[in-house]
């Protein structure tokens, strides 16, 4: 029986799109243990795997928040460095105690290639969005630029000391050069559709676009009673969402509140790190939890408010819904213009400098999406297209390929 062993990040948009690529390859009799924070053991489970966890609080997905929160992917990557020094061990305990053909590490757990390239396996990066390169500054306007550049001068410091503690520690052999994060493996696969990825040169013949790897037809969480209740109403449903690692606080989603208060549209808000409580009294029409079983109300959903993560994006449109896109950082800002580009979206990119979204921007927004037909038709038109890569299936081709290649 082939045999795989999967170093995670741990954070939603991070598993949840290799969660379809482990149920099929378990499907198919792959042996998978999955390594991550034990926040993550029941979906992987779900999924069909053997979960592990890693020592705790090593890193968890509050940590991974709290540095984005601090405004910059630099904090996050340092984070990711310290990290490094406890994982990579364990996990060369891990595979040393029954050698799997592959590691599979998602493509900013270093832990996972430093791991593998000591115990000599071959490795397969799972990349959860595109390149990102430096080009992509262009699209900014000078105040944005300056807003996403200071807080990434402030943490270079801690995250060359991190990269000079991780080389001391395990040698200039095992850890990629710069550009370090992401990384790429023998294989590279892309849970994202190709034909949005900007030209880079880190494109190689190792790296393979699978498009949108969740099902349409899949079971979903399921839903509270209040929330189903709500959802069943009458008039059109609208999400708001700004993901799991970002933190927009109150006045974001108090804005919603108030953009869509007499509005015929049920609104959902799922605030992430902000309290609920602090949105104050909610309108009849509205309800707030931290978080929602997000596939299974896009199913219902007319509109999809989102910052633009890859998942959250890629899962909008897979539903055939229309997104207003509210970027907390470029990469969102990329994705989302590449959706506008294509009908699918609106963008609002106060945040990227940040500015406050207006209230009457945000309701004129979900206005347009939902009166007119064009997005709609557009996000259903590109569901289609993002799935042409084959998806979950072609990724556990692609694995089980190398898994077995003599
Ligand atoms: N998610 C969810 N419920 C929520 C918010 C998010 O299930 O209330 C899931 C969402 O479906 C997606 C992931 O968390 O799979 C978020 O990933 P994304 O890349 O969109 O954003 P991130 O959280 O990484 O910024």
């Amino acid at each position: 029986m082939a045999t795989l062993v999967i170093a995670g990040m741990p954070a939603a948009g991070h598993v949840n799109p290799t969660l379809p690529v482990v149920a099929e390859l378990t499907r198919r009799g792959v042996d998978v243990t999955y390594a991550a924070d034990a926040e993550f053991a029941d979906r992987i489970t779900g999924a069909g795997a053997r979960f592990v966890p890693y020592p705790v609080d090593v890193l968890t997905s509050r940590d991974i928040a709290a540095a984005t929160a601090s405004g910059s992917s630099v904090a996050v990557v340092a984070r990711i460095l310290r990290a490094t020094t406890a994982l990579a061990p364990f996990l060369v305990d891990l595979l040393r105690a029954g050698p799997p053909a592959a590691l599979l590490h998602d493509s900013n757990a270093l832990w996972g290639r430093i791991a593998a390239r000591t115990v000599g396996l071959p490795t397969i990066s799972f990349m959860t969005t595109f390149f990102v390169g430096t080009a992509a500054m262009r699209a900014l306007s000078l105040r944005e630029s300056l807003t996403v550049a200071g807080p990434g001068l402030r943490d270079l410091p801690a995250a060359v000391r991190g990269r000079r503690a991780v080389l001391r520690r395990f040698g200039a052999g095992l850890v990629p050069r710069s550009p370090m994060l992401p990384m790429r493996g023998d294989l590279t696969v892309f849970g994202v559709p190709a034909e949005l990825q900007p030209p880079d040169p880190r494109v190689d013949d190792s790296c393979h676009f699978v498009g949108t790897t969740t099902d349409p037809a899949a079971p979903t969480a399921p839903l509270d009673p209040d929330l189903a209740a709500h959802l069943a109403g009458d008039g059109p449903v609208v999400l708001v969402s700004l993901g799991t690692l970002h933190s927009a606080g109150p006045a974001f989603f108090r804005a919603c509140r108030d953009a869509l208060a007499d509005h015929p549209a049920r609104v959902v808000l799922a605030t992430g790190g902000t309290d609920p409580a602090a949105l104050g009294p909610l309108p009849a029409n509205t309800v707030a939890r931290r978080s929602v079983p997000q596939l299974a109300v896009l199913r219902r959903a007319s509109v999809f408010v989102t910052h633009g993560g890859m998942n959250s994006a890629l899962e909008g449109i897979d539903a055939g819904v229309p997104l207003v896109v509210v970027p907390q950082q470029v990469e969102q800002f990329l994705i989302g213009q590449a959706l506008a580009e294509r009908g699918a979206a609106l963008v609002l990119r106060q945040h990227l400098s940040h500015r406050p979204v207006p209230v009457d921007a945000l309701r004129g927004a979900v206005e347009r999406a939902l009166t007119d037909p064009a997005p709609r038709t557009a996000a259903a038109e590109l569901a289609q297209r993002f799935r042409a890569g084959g998806g979950a299936a072609r990724a556990a081709d692609l694995i089980e390929h190398l898994l077995t290649a003599p």
